[in-house]
C-alpha cells in the first residue's frame, strides 16, 4: 500500500483527489495521513526553499515507524529544491521507497495565470505517479507521452499522460 504524508500546509480536496487517483493508478490501497509539520532542518533561509533530500530523510523515519507500507510520498506546497539544481518538482529515493513532489510550481498562479484546479491535479497525479515510478526502480523513458517521460518544463509534462507506456508498465 502506498502511504500519503502531507508535510505542512496542502489542501484537504488535492489530498483526497492524489488519495483515489493513485488507488486507481497503481491497483493498491492509498492511506493518507494527517498533515506533520514540515522538518525546520530541511529549510534554507538563503534560499528560502526547502531541501527535498532533507524531507526525503524525514519520510524514511516516518515510513519506519510503520507497518504494513510498500511506500510512502510526502506532499508538500512549499518550493523544493536538491543538490545542485535551482529547484526539484520532487525527488524519489528507490532505496527507501520514498518519493515527496512539491505542488508550488504546479500552479499556474506560480506564473501569474489564474488558478485551475483541473490542471493543477492533472500535474499533481503525474508527477506523483513519476516519482513513485522510480521507487519502483523506473528509470526516465523517452516515450514523451509516459509518465515516466522527464520534463525539465511543465509544457511537458502537460504533454505526457498520467499513466505508464507498456514497456514500464511491465515493471
Ligand atoms: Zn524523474
Ligand atoms: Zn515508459
Amino acid at each position: 500500500m502506498i502511504h500519503l504524508l502531507p508535510l505542512g500546509d496542502v489542501s484537504e480536496a488535492t489530498l483526497q483527489f492524489l488519495a483515489s487517483s493513485l488507488q486507481r493508478v497503481f491497483d493498491l490501497p492509498v492511506i493518507p495521513h494527517d498533515p506533520v509539520d514540515l522538518p525546520p532542518s530541511s529549510y534554507d533561509p538563503e534560499r528560502r526553499q526547502y531541501s527535498s533530500t532533507q524531507i526525503l530523510k524525514s519520510l524514511a523515519r516516518f515510513k519506519s515507524s510503520l507497518t504494513q507500507v510498500e511506500r510512502a510520498l510526502g506532499v508538500v506546497a512549499v518550493d523544493l529544491y536538491a543538490a545542485d539544481l535551482n529547484f526539484v518538482l520532487g525527488e524519489a529515493d528507490s532505496r527507501e521507497g520514498v518519493a515527496v513532489i512539491s505542488i508550488a510550481r504546479l500552479k499556474p498562479e506560480f506564473y501569474g495565470l489564474p488558478p485551475d484546479e483541473a490542471l493543477l491535479h492533472q500535474r499533481i497525479l503525474k508527477e506523483a505517479v513519476h516519482e513513485l515510478g522510480h521507487t519502483y526502480g523506473l528509470g526516465h523513458c523517452p516515450d514523451p507521452a509516459c509518465v515516466m517521460h522527464f520534463s525539465n518544463e511543465l509544457k511537458e509534462t502537460d504533454q505526457k499522460g498520467e499513466s505508464f507506456c507498456p514497456e514500464c508498465a511491465l515493471l
